[in-house]
């Protein structure tokens, strides 16, 4: 049985906290929504609302999706913490550390793993890829129920991609430039048209723009089919909300596998194959909710 806990949801923007109800779901009343600023005010603003809130409605476990990269070694120093992000300020942050005196159990995990383990849950799948489209691009896969982890977690985002005709532009990532993530984020999708990521809902579906981001996108997705021949992918962040590019990444992937994966759910069923959540943007706070129930002990 399911049981009340706490999650939260931490990305590059925002970071979405929430208690549960009885069955461990969403519940509009015990949520709050922080703007991601320094790690201590960020932090701090989370750890304090859960404090406040504790004692009205006890929560067992803390679950946390977090933006990545992030120590997931349990025998590490740094386990809990995000690691070498390119986010100002956030290098080296202990996240989990940041609740221990809330004394209850804490379950850390990516913002990419995390809703793939519960996409696959709720679907029946044995597996399945979550992919994060937006201020950055993130991959995560989960596998007979577990999320991928080893030397790190998975980092699909930055592979380097062969470039769609035409496109010039040398990419963004302070890594690598032109990796998939790099040719792909919000900013590489506005650099291409000298405006702000803030700007780009003003472009509309038919720009040429869009099919070019996609087949970055494709890529990934086709890379993630070769070698892990998962069972879904679903695609969610805030560029995805712009539903014609699920449209061109489809078609992209087809023309890429090019007829080698001979199989309905490429062929025929690409639309189940390649698709949103099912939860929409209730997708983040879920898994960590579903997450925070794997650590209680019964
Ligand atoms: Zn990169």
């Amino acid at each position: 049985m399911p049981s009340i806990v706490a999650a939260i949801e931490m990305g590059g923007t925002g970071c979405k906290v929430a208690i549960s109800d009885d069955n461990g779901q969403f519940t509009e009343q015990y949520s709050f929504q922080v703007v991601t600023t320094t790690p201590e005010n960020t932090l701090g603003e989370i750890h304090d609302w859960l404090a406040l809130k504790k004692s009205e409605r006890p929560f067992l476990a803390i679950g946390i999706a977090c933006f990545g990269p992030i120590d997931l070694d349990k025998k590490s120093k740094t386990y809990g913490y995000i690691t070498t992000t390119p986010k100002p300020g956030w290098q080296y942050v202990n996240v989990v550390g940041a609740f221990h005196d809330l004394n209850v159990p804490i379950a850390f995990e990516t913002d990419v793993n995390a809703p793939a383990m519960t996409e696959a849950a709720l679907r029946g799948d044995t597996s399945a890829a979550y992919i994060t489209v937006g201020t950055g691009v993130g991959v995560g896969l989960a596998i007979e129920g577990r999320p991928i982890h080893g030397l790190l977690h998975p980092e699909g985002a930055h592979i380097k991609p062969e470039h769609i005709s035409g496109d010039d532009y040398p990419g963004c990532c302070p890594y690598h430039n032109s990796c998939i993530e790099g040719m792909s984020c919000a900013k590489a999708v506005a650099d291409r048209l000298n405006i702000l990521p803030s700007q780009l809902n003003t472009i509309p579906d038919d720009h040429p723009v869009w099919n070019i981001h996609a087949y970055y996108i494709a890529q990934l997705c086709a890379s993630i089919i070769y070698l892990t021949s998962i069972q879904r992918i679903i695609i969610g962040g805030g560029l995805m909300k712009r539903q014609i590019l699920f449209k061109h990444i489809r078609k992209h992937v087809q023309q890429i596998l090019n007829g080698y994966m001979d199989l309905p759910a490429i062929t025929q069923n690409i639309d189940e194959y390649i698709c949103p959540s099912q939860l929409g943007d209730l997708i983040g706070i879920q898994s960590a909710f579903d997450l925070a129930q794997t650590v209680i002990q019964k």
